[in-house]
């Protein structure tokens, strides 16, 4: 036989490695749910592969586990897909997960914080040296005819691989315990976490302890295919663990058998916490696509919109074909269908939840609300029924608590005009403080306080609810009535002095009623990009003309009039300290800010 060869694991490895070796941690003994979990995936590849491969013959497929107490070796076995050698270097060596990087980026330090993380992202294998001294990894791939390879390493540096003998196809995995996790050899607690960790597999898992004979410890019913009634809450939660990597609980579980003219079942999860790497284009996403209770793929995203990516899940359908590619669900009717209909399912129940438990669902809403926002630009067909799960910050609110619907909104609209008045801005404060809705304020009447990146976007796509006119109270249909009470022939030539100190930034001077307690705003038309708007369009590179505002004046209010009285150069000054004025509480900043505190500090004193 060759002498074993020693190879480096890939930088990102050691890490990892390094970080579970000191026991980032604190929940152990999930290596044995991530060993299993991985046998269950060859046993599942092995019987996809033998659909298309004719060649590949295999007896019952089946997941051992032999408890070794004199040599305090725990074994996990299949007789799954196996790995060649360069698999095993692919697989066990380095880490292909895409976000790995930035999962390390984030680590904290904080142990608790870190641990869910981990769990998030998975390590799988790795975990074995939470409790190992040595893993071995022997293993035969079921496809190419290649001989076996034993992988072994203490998770230092490096590990060896030479050639085996052994003829069967599957991994074996040897955990020789290390002096402090000694504790998992206790037959019990091998039992229990065997048990705990096995229930929802789909293949027989059988222990052996010591020189007893094996024994069948699951019962091997996919939990999804089940009825509702007999599954309880626990089996629930604890394979919505198995899928996810969550610690937590699901906040919502979703269980349809569907019978008729499609007959599928799906079992879907909706989680309480975002994951750290939702906002990664590349993370993987979508559900465990099974056919026929065979396995097909994990993450076939094609069962949900990207709105809904936080959802969890599995999809079994009886109808579709079992040779199904990535490309093949992209256009298939079926596939079409089952969409809408999980679609629907989860928007239904978390309207529901919105209804029974408010505060759950803003729990629910501080997690994933801003992912839910992209809804009705995805599917503009169902953006009532979508826009219907949206909360707001309001004016009818004391303070930033994020609770209003549209809904809501209209039920106590006192007026017929069907509009629904909102505010967009940088912060809660800005919105809340902002001279556009001062006279709103003051009639009663509510608007809605924005300030998430995305909101102009979503609002204008929206464009109306239910019937009722999203209207964003800075642009100018708010407010175009002159205030022809007061316009007379001071006013105008008031007007006329102003429009020519600050022609060149803005489109003309109008006054208005609106206005309450400020002095002057900033409106801008219809049809422009609000300053968010404006962000997002420049940061993705667009050049955009510079806006033209409209100058609002309030001839009400103390300064104008003092404006009003001044002359020349003193009159110019104080135009265009209010021109920054207004920028400002729009939560712009003027061109030259500290002309304009020079400014302010000579009105002061
Ligand atoms: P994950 O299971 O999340 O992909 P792991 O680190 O647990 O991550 O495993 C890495 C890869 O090693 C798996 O994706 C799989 O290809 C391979 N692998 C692990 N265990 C087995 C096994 N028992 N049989 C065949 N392949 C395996």
């Amino acid at each position: 036989m060759a002498k074993p060869k020693t190879r480096q694991f890939q930088t990102e490895t050691k890490k990892l490695l390094q970080l579970m070796i000191h026991s980032l941690y604190s929940n152990k003994e999930i290596f044995l749910r991530e060993l299993i979990s991985n046998a269950s995936d060859a046993l599942d590849k092995l019987r996809f592969e033998s659909l298309q491969n004719k060649k590949i013959k295999f007896d019952d497929l089946s997941i051992k586990i032999i408890v070794d107490k004199e040599n305090k070796c725990i074994i996990v076995r299949d007789n799954g897909i196996g790995m060649s050698e360069s698999e095993l270097i692919e697989n066990i060596g380095t880490i292909a997960k895409s976000g790995t990087s930035s999962f390390l980026e984030k680590l904290t330090g904080n142990k608790k914080k870190d641990s869910q993380l981990i769990g998030q992202f998975g390590v799988g294998f790795y975990s074995s040296f939470m409790v190992a001294d040595k893993v071995e990894v022997l293993s035969k791939s079921a496809v190419d005819s290649s001989s076996a390879t034993l992988w072994k390493s203490d998770g230092g540096e490096s590990y060896t691989l030479e050639k085996s003998d052994h003829s069967e196809h599957g991994t074996s995995i040897v955990i020789k315990l290390n002096k402090d996790n000694e504790e998992f050899i206790d037959e019990s607690r091998i039992r229990f976490l065997i048990n705990k960790y096995s229930e929802y597999i789909n293949f027989p898992i059988n222990v052996q302890i010591g020189d007893k004979d094996e024994e069948r410890v699951n019962n091997n019913e996919a939990i999804w295919l089940k009825s509702k009634r007999s599954v309880k809450k626990d089996e629930y939660d604890e394979f919505y663990k198995y899928i996810s990597h969550d610690f937590n609980e699901p906040l919502l579980t979703i269980h349809n058998k569907v019978e008729g003219k499609q007959e599928y079942s799906n079992l879907l999860y909706i989680p309480k916490k975002s994951p750290f790497d939702i906002w990664n284009r590349d993370t993987p996403k979508g559900l465990k696509l099974y056919i026929q209770r065979v396995f097909i793929m994990d993450d076939a995203s094609h069962f949900l919109p990207l709105y809904l990516r936080f959802v969890k899940g599995v999809v079994d359908s009886n109808d579709l074909p079992l040779n199904v590619s990535r490309e093949i669900l992209q256009d298939h009717p079926l596939v079409h269908s089952i969409k809408t209909a999980l679609t629907k399912r989860v928007i239904d129940s978390l309207r529901k939840l919105k209804k029974d438990d408010p505060s759950q669902y803003s729990e629910f809403w501080n997690e994933f609300g801003l992912v839910l926002k992209e809804g009705p630009a995805e599917e503009p067909s169902s953006k009532d029924d979508i826009a219907e799960l949206f909360i707001f910050s309001s004016t009818v609110n004391e303070n930033n608590q994020i609770n209003r619907s549209f809904d809501d909104y209209i039920a106590s609209c006192k007026s017929d005009d069907k509009k629904i008045f909102y505010c967009i801005g940088e912060t809660y404060e800005a919105c809340a403080n902002s001279p556009h809705i001062e006279s709103l304020k003051k009639a009663n009447t509510e608007v809605l306080l924005l300030t998430d990146r995305i909101d102009e976007w979503l609002m204008t796509s929206l464009a109306e609810y239910k019937g009722y006119e999203l209207v964003n109270v800075a642009k100018t249909d708010v407010d175009s009535e002159p205030d022809t009470e007061t316009l007379n022939k001071d006013s105008i030539e008031l007007i006329k002095r102003i429009e020519k100190v600050l022609g060149a930034d803005i489109e003309k001077v109008a006054t208005s009623s609106r206005l309450v307690d400020s002095a002057v705003r900033l409106v801008i038309s219809k049809f422009e990009p609000g300053i968010q708007m404006r962000k997002i369009l420049e940061s993705a590179g667009q050049s955009l003309p510079e806006s033209k505002p409209l100058f609002e004046i309030n001839l009400k209010h103390k300064l104008i009039k003092k404006l009003k009285s001044m002359k020349g150069k003193e009159f110019s000054n104080f135009c265009k300290f209010l021109f920054d004025y207004a920028v400002i509480a729009e939560g712009g900043s003027p061109k030259d800010p500290s002309k304009y505190l020079r400014q302010l500090d000579k009105y002061l004193l």
